[in-house]
């Protein structure tokens, strides 16, 4: 097969629809008054970010007015977190309850919160990746405030049982926020039906721009201002709007939201293709997380025994796929990824992770140019470990 470039890193983000570039365009150039003004050319900046707020809330079953603009989904999920132990509900409680395999943006924000003396549970996952509820539920005490569990997984796509969740907080009180950056306009999340109290997204998971996300917040729910200025997002995250940013997500979520359902299954036929292409082209390798319909429909997740994922990662790379691995030598550190720790890989399975995420604009072409690749890569990669003794 003919080299190509196949791009399959989307949980990492995804590429700019051009829809939404052309709904952005305006707000680049011609449309540039400031949302708070009273004059007409701010006005229609203002209800430009007004149609966005409502596209926004419309996938997820909330109300405009529980949407909040953000700079990104990390700043959601810090506004989420100190919004709410810091908020008036609060009430003299200062415990928060969280998992071992949430992404950097909630755990390092779960320290943070520790150093200013705050108390904070780890619950742990299985070993498909989904959270176990029982010691959920004997974590929660008086003094629990808020429970912080992601919607999925960004490294394996394990999808968390919500509902059961949602539940949990509300025969129990406490407030329930879920980290929905991989999975909100990738499969349905019903924030009444499952009892959801803070949400976090961000568009350039979904093809649109990056540095913009969204924090819902359930009408009633008290979260202490993030950022404060001159009051914008009804005194909670003040900063003059990111107009042209928040009509891009605006765009990106009516998109992906009025097409879920095809784009699930087109996703997902794809990752069936590509996960059993692999599973039965190479040996010795684990399918890491979930199974298909517990995970995100483009999540491909797999430990190769016997060789390192970066390297794997630098030669798919050389031959056009974009991919990535879980585990973090490149960050200099050489434990591997804390997400595959707590699903119960060895370390050793855990430095051989690849994650190839699928996107809308992803082809059964690319799939099997992967599978025209990959295996190969993977047999030279394993004739040169010393660890291999396949
Ligand atoms: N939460 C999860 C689960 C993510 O996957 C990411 C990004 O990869 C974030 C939060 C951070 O979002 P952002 O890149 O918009 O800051």
């Amino acid at each position: 097969m003919e080299d190509r470039f196949v791009y399959a890193d989307n949980a990492a983000t995804t590429p700019l629809d051009r829809k939404v570039l052309d709904k952005m365009m305006p707000f680049l150039t011609t449309q540039y008054g400031n949302a708070s003004t009273l004059y007409t050319l701010g006005q229609s900046s203002q209800a430009a970010a007004a149609e966005a707020r409502q596209n926004v809330a419309e996938v997820i079953g909330a109300r405009p007015e529980e949407i909040y603009f953000t700079g990104s989904g990390t700043e959601a999920d810090n506004m989420a977190l100190h919004g709410v132990l810091k908020g008036r509900q609060a009430a003299g409680r200062r415990h928060l309850i969280t998992t071992t395999f949430e992404h950097p943006a909630i755990l390092n924000t779960a320290k943070a919160l520790e150093k200013e003396g705050f108390r904070v549970t780890y619950i742990s996952v299985d070993e498909r990746g989904l959270v176990r509820l029982d010691e959920l539920e004997r974590a929660i005490t008086d003094d629990t405030v808020l429970v912080s569990v992601m919607a999925a997984n960004n490294e394996i796509g394990s999808i968390q049982p919500l509902s059961r969740i949602g539940e949990l907080c509300r025969k129990h009180g406490v407030f329930f926020h879920t980290d929905a950056v991989q999975a909100f306009a990738h499969i349905p999340i019903n924030v009444e039906e499952l009892n959801i109290d803070l949400l976090s997204l961000s568009a350039h998971k979904l093809c649109g721009p990056k540095g913009v996300g969204a924090l819902y917040v359930r009408r009633g729910v008290n979260v202490a201002p993030h950022i404060t200025g001159g009051g914008q997002e009804r005194g909670l995250r003040s900063g003059t709007e990111n107009v042209a940013g928040i009509v891009g997500l605006g765009e990106a979520a009516r998109l992906r939201g009025s097409q879920m359902e095809q784009e699930m299954a087109h996703v997902g036929a794809l990752s069936k293709r590509l996960i059993e292409g692999v599973m039965n082209a190479i040996p010795k390798t684990v399918l890491t997380g979930a199974r298909i319909g517990y995970r995100l429909p483009g999540t491909c997740s797999f430990a190769f025994e016997g060789i390192e994922g970066e390297s794997l990662v630098l030669r798919l790379d050389n031959r056009g796929i974009c991919a990535s691995t879980g585990s973090a030598c490149s960050t200099g550190s050489l434990d591997p990824s804390h997400v595959l720790m707590a699903v119960g890989l060895s370390h050793e399975i855990a430095h051989g992770s690849l994650r190839l995420t699928l996107g809308v604009q992803n082809t059964e072409e690319d799939v099997d140019y992967i599978l025209s690749i990959l295996p190969g890569v993977v047999q030279d990669l394993r004739e040169m470990s010393p660890v291999w003794h396949g």
